[in-house]
């Protein structure tokens, strides 16, 4: 699945590759990816052509590409969404979805969606070229340089859910998915159960800090996917090569301390964590 820094690398490839081109002619050829657009493929596809792309942005997962109209192609890439920038006349992928012929700036190229599993989708929003209004619930992540740090701190102490589970309120906090929370965790040596209000602001700051450095070095690397099937805005891979200290390393030494790295159920997914050096919080004391 992919996580922030893909979508990134994603985003920085849509601006780079199809700001300023045209869309000559879009063809939806499977319904499931535009379900989100009232209009249905059609109507989707008759919002788009003659609009031209304006710089790609993004929000937590969510990306969207401005239109000259003030209208927005927002898109989510699910579980397995790609978007690919081709020649017309390169093969057509196994599970493409919808091609953008595009003309002018980005003459003689196709943006393409492929989704194997298809839990992403496209949809146009109206109006919502600065910021489109399904998604401004989320909150920005911690690579927007607009967050507010001390604000997602003061607001991280006074939740008493574990701190994991904040890490993945995209209310509080968008972008941190399941491995870059257990790396942030791991670093900052914090059990993922620790309430939010037993942080010390100190500890608030330096777990954003190690979130905010682990997505960053996952970015600098073009991504950490553990899914075979990501690859960036060119058919890239960006398949993972890095070095995760906790996620995916169960039974094996602890970086740090050696101790055996423990997999514990977490939201039908895994926290993975040292149990030496991140401790389980003492229970609460009833009151
Ligand atoms: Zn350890």
């Amino acid at each position: 699945m992919p996580e922030l820094p893909e979508v990134e690398v994603v985003r920085a490839g849509l601006e780079r590759h199809v700001t300023g081109a045209r869309i000559a002619r879009v063809d939806v050829l499977h319904d499931r990816p535009v379900r989100r657009h009232p209009g249905g493929p059609a109507g989707f596809a008759a919002a788009l052509v003659g609009r031209q792309l304006l710089a790609a942005r993004r929000r937590g997962k969510y990306l969207w590409v401005p239109l000259d109209n003030g209208d927005a192609v927002l898109g989510h890439l699910g579980m397995s969404g790609q978007l690919l920038v081709q020649p017309p006349d390169a093969p057509v992928e196994r599970h493409l979805r919808v091609r953008f012929a595009l003309e002018g700036a980005a003459e003689g190229r196709e943006l393409r969606f492929v989704d194997q599993r298809m839990f992403g989708g496209l949809s146009v929003s109206p109006g919502g070229a600065d910021l489109p209004p399904e998604i401004a619930h989320i909150a920005r992540d911690p690579l927007d340089p607009e967050f507010d740090d001390d604000a997602f701190v003061t607001r991280l102490r006074k939740r008493t859910s574990g701190v994991k589970r904040l890490l993945l309120d995209q209310g509080l906090v968008s972008g941190v998915g399941n491995i870059y929370a257990d790396e942030a965790l791991w670093r900052s040596r914090l059990h993922g159960e620790r309430p939010g209000d037993r942080l010390t602001r100190a500890q608030g700051r330096e777990l954003l800090g190690h979130a905010r450095d682990v997505m960053n070095e996952a970015l600098a690397q073009g991504g950490t996917s553990f899914d075979a099937l990501y690859v960036n805005v060119n058919g890239e891979s960006g398949y993972f090569d890095r070095s995760l200290h906790a996620y995916g390393r169960e039974d094996e030494p602890c970086d740090r301390c050696g101790t055996p790295i423990r997999r514990a159920a977490f939201m039908n997914r895994s926290s993975y964590y040292c149990p030496a050096c991140q401790p389980a919080p003492r229970r609460r004391r009833s009151v």
